[in-house]
């Protein structure tokens, strides 16, 4: 067992990241005590049954009166109003950290509302499964997997690396960047293909020439993979296309510019153009594999346990 990186750990929004979050914490010991809290009763009463926690809160105010850190892991949209309505609660010199998917709206929404005596570090778990719920945490999720930072004026310099000890803890490998790069990054490695993937699922379920039932039955090649994504939580996705308008529209502009010109490749019957294309993202995937971050398993290794 580690030594507790803080006494008193409160996780706000008990889902896949938040559950995960506080069961890691209790699993790896590195909060002395972990409080609970969910908007949604119905979690809370889950929470209690799961007894995964020290405590499950019904209010913001008894969810952090007494916490040293409060991790925020609720929708995007959601950060901002939850620091307000916690900030008259938060005991001096408490650090609040958040899991959000998008960095640089999130300070925007939090920080008008963080009191002076409090510090803010950003956090992005690169970590997820296709599920949600109080169900679907487990401890292991973050195991090396990458947790990015992304301090601002705002994060303490004992608050940065008092975050990065609880995410190392739980066997992340911890990088910093900029908030507006993070989003730019993520853009790219994540939002754009969610987006894909809701677009192409949602083409095929438009097509009047094929019915449902055969895009159900023969969807046995890429297509599939791409329903696991867009079978991603509503909620969360949207908020994630909201608040990172700018960096998703900017590399949507390019994704664009070279589907134009595969699809010409595809027209003029540029056999080669293509060949060293698929050749060039193979690579990639073997790229991605070496570095630990993807298993060569055909279900993409996501499976665990
Ligand atoms: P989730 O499983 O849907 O859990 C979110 C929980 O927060 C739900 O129980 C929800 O309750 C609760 N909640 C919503 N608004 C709240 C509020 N105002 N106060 C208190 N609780 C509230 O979502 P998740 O997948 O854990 O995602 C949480 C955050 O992690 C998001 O910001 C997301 O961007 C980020 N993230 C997700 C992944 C991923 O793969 N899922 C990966 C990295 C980061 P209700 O259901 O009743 O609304």
């Amino acid at each position: 067992m580690a030594e507790p990186v803080f006494p008193r750990l409160t996780v706000v929004g008990f889902g896949l990241i938040g559950g995960s979050v506080a069961r890691a914490a209790k699993a790896y010991g590195l909060a002395g005590h972990v409080t609970a809290a969910d908007n949604s009763p119905a979690v809370r009463t889950r929470v209690r049954e799961l007894d995964v926690v020290d405590a499950v809160a019904d209010s913001l105010a008894e969810a952090v009166a007494e916490a040293d850190a409060v991790v925020l892991s609720v929708p995007v949209g959601e950060s901002g109003p939850v620091v307000q309505a916690m900030a008259p609660f938060l005991k001096p010199g408490v650090v609040v950290s958040d899991v959000g998917s998008v960095k640089a709206a999130v300070i925007a929404a939090v920080t008008p509302h963080l009191p002076d005596h409090a510090s803010f570090v950003p956090a992005h778990p690169v970590a997820g499964t296709e599920f949600s719920g109080p169900d679907a945490g487990f401890a292991e999720l973050f195991a090396d997997r990458w947790c990015i930072l992304t301090p601002y004026e705002r994060s303490t310099e004992a608050g940065v690396a008092a975050m990065g000890r609880l995410w190392q803890g739980f066997g992340a490998r911890v990088e910093t960047m900029a908030p507006r790069h993070h989003d730019l990054v993520l853009a790219i490695t994540s939002h754009v293909p969610h987006l894909i993937a809701y677009n192409i699922v949602g083409t095929a379920a438009h097509l009047e020439e094929v019915t449902q039932s055969e895009v159900m039955k023969f969807s046995a090649g890429g297509f599939r993979d791409f329903t696991r994504i867009a079978a991603s939580d509503p909620t969360m996705w949207r908020d994630i296309f909201l608040n990172n308008k700018d960096a998703v529209l900017e590399m949507l502009g390019r994704f664009s510019e070279d589907l134009s010109s595969l699809q010409r490749m595809v027209r003029f019957g540029d056999g080669d153009g293509l060949f060293e294309l698929f050749t060039r993202t193979r690579a990639i995937r073997t790229g991605i594999i070496a570095e630990g971050q993807e298993t060569a398993a055909p279900d993409f290794g996501r499976r665990k346990g």
